[in-house]
């Protein structure tokens, strides 16, 4: 059921990891729901002179284990419920890596594809004004997520520090470096995502360094993996990659810079030369070793996931498989590494990036990367011999580490 409510689906697959971990009652029903949710509406002077209205949402879904941290999305068909349940994935993010953050989520219902620069600005200062009293280091700290850049986050640092009249880099993170980002925050969410590739393919027994490779949607993850596959795991033949235009591929491979610049260059990954087209419902079903998809959610339903060829899933999308479809991977031997363990590398970099700005001191590229590899490395472990003492799927296993870690700090603060 492909178009299953995605913050139902949050709570279906929490439902299922407390009835596993015999979760009492109380802490259950508290993590079912978002502690705390804001909207706005947001006044927007266009190019035309004409003032359009927006409308925004933060969602702080849960602050046991520290301040909300998480993107802010813009697209079309955001609602309040995708928001909502991209804040829970948050709040299981940080604990499957034990960061110490708390969940958070927010977006606006826009098109960026139409905007102008000038516009993207000002939509960045309205959301940052109507949420400021909200935000802050210690509160609740956004990041980039689907449509939104660095230059946003940029725009909306200024803003922040414009209305407190004090420099605060760290209340936002994928800020450009020259403004307080962090080396590696960039690639961070595709480069953690390999990692967990490589540890996933060393318990199957899996030659990454001869295995293929397919990439469903080419944005900031998608792209990044698409080079750091090969250059991580020592090889790799990138099979096809689509955006949401439409797809390309090649048995004999595709130049992975060559296609990132194609695709920099025209907008598109489609024409890239020496390539056939695919559909986005084709590519998944190719026969590759490891799939990434990178898009949105809803990619692997009920209706497809019978046919997904691949060995390891690598989500590096939030929310691309819904339940009905998880069962069918399982049964059918798939490795899964579910969205908020093998994603988790960008809010990991976000971290770091807040450690930073914090101690107004920066690390280099190699420690960054080394930090990354090692917390990613954990959690996969962790997950993997939950999976195993447990018997049960990888996002179950995902769950039951993130869950029992966020119901620990509920406990010890005394809310349930
Ligand atoms: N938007 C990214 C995610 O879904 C990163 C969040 C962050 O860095 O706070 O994980």
């Amino acid at each position: 059921m492909s178009e299953m409510n995605p913050f139902k689906i949050a709570q279906q697959q929490l439902d299922e990891a407390a009835r596993k971990l015999g979760l009492d009652p109380a802490t259950h029903e508290l993590l079912r729901w978002p502690m705390r949710e804001y909207r706005f509406t947001l006044p927007v002077k266009m190019d035309n002179g004409q003032t359009r209205i927006f409308h925004g949402y933060r969602v702080q879904y849960n602050a046991a284990r520290g301040p909300t941290k998480g993107g802010l999305r813009w697209h079309p068909d955001e609602t309040i419920d995708t928001v909502r349940a991209l804040a829970a994935w948050m709040t299981w993010k940080c604990a499957v890596v034990n960061i110490p953050l708390g969940g958070g989520k927010g977006g606006v219902t826009c098109n960026p594809k139409e905007m102008s620069e000038g516009e993207k600005e000002r939509l960045s200062r309205a959301y940052i004004r109507a949420v400021a009293r909200e935000l802050g280091v210690h509160r609740d700290v956004p990041a980039p997520d689907v449509y939104t850049t660095p230059q946003i986050m940029a725009w909306m640092m200024d803003e922040f520090e414009a209305i407190y009249g004090e420099s605060h880099p760290g209340v936002i993170t994928g800020k450009p470096i020259a403004l307080g980002g962090s080396e590696g925050r960039g690639d961070a969410t595709a480069r953690g995502g390999v990692y967990v590739v490589r540890e996933a393919a060393k318990k199957i027994k899996l030659d990454v360094s001869k295995a293929s490779y397919a990439i469903q949607g080419f944005g900031n993850a998608g792209q990044f993996a698409a080079t750091l596959h090969r250059e991580i795991l020592g090889g790799g033949k990138l099979i096809a990659v689509s955006d949401s235009r439409g797809g390309v591929m090649s048995k004999s491979g595709i130049d992975p810079s060559a296609i990132v610049k194609h695709k920099l260059e025209t907008g598109k990954v489609e024409g890239f030369p020496g390539t056939t087209p695919v559909s986005n419902s084709e590519l998944l079903e190719l026969d590759v070793d490891v799939l990434y998809p990178s898009a949105l959610e809803g990619a692997i339903t009920g209706a497809n996931a019978g046919n997904i060829k691949a060995k390891i899933v690598c989500e590096l999308a939030n929310g691309p498989t819904t339940p009905e479809a998880d069962a069918i991977l399982h049964k059918n031997g798939i490795l899964v590494l579910p969205d908020f363990m093998a994603n988790a590398g960008g809010v990991t970099v976000s971290y770091f990036e807040q450690v930073q700005n914090t101690y107004n001191y920066y690390w280099s590229m190699a420690d960054i990367d080394q930090q990354l590899d090692r917390r990613m490395t954990d959690a996969f472990e962790a997950v993997y011999t939950t999976r195993e003492r447990a018997k049960v799927h990888m996002r179950l296993a995902a769950y039951m580490v993130a869950v029992t870690r966020v119901a620990e700090a509920c406990k010890l603060r005394g809310w349930v």
